[in-house]
């Protein structure tokens, strides 16, 4: 598998479970949050941490965002900074961005602004439960 190089912007739970995949998969990953024990917590599991706040343009350029291949934005109660940042970085020309929906409303917003691809994680997860259960494979419950 070729190395790409990802960000995961907010290392909460969600954000730091991609990142730890990634990174394990011997992908590069840089992981970025406004909050230093966020940070800290995830250093394990990327290429590099860093902190910073990805509504600011000079904060991400700093960082040499526009060379990633792809950006996970992992921001949900914060909608202003979800869509801040997502907007940034569209602005930026990064190609691929992914971001968390916390709700239809944000998720339509998202869309709006040109997100790649929308996570709705509680949906989504509930949707894969009940598929496998559905699967032939999965043992009877
Ligand atoms: P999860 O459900 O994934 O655990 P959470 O409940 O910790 O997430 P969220 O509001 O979804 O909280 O935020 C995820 C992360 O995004 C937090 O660690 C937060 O510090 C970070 N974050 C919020 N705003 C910014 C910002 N402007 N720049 C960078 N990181 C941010």
């Amino acid at each position: 598998m070729a190395i790409k190089q990802y960000a995961v912007i907010g290392l909460g739970r969600f954000g730091t479970s991609i990142a730890r995949r990634l990174y394990e998969a011997g992908q590069e990953v840089l992981g970025i949050d406004i909050n230093e024990e966020s940070v800290e917590d995830a250093e394990p599991y990327v290429t590099h941490g860093a902190i910073a706040d990805s509504t600011e343009e000079k904060a991400l350029t700093a960082l040499g965002i526009k060379n990633f291949d792809c950006v996970i934005v992992a921001i949900g109660d914060d909608l202003q900074a979800s869509i801040l940042t997502v907007m940034l970085l569209k602005n930026l020309g990064i190609k691929k961005v992914i971001a968390k929906a916390m709700s239809k409303r944000h998720g339509q917003v998202l869309e709006a602004i040109g997100t790649n691809w929308i996570i709705y994680p509680e949906r989504d997860m509930g949707e894969r439960v009940a598929n496998q259960l559905l699967s032939p494979n999965v043992l009877d419950y």
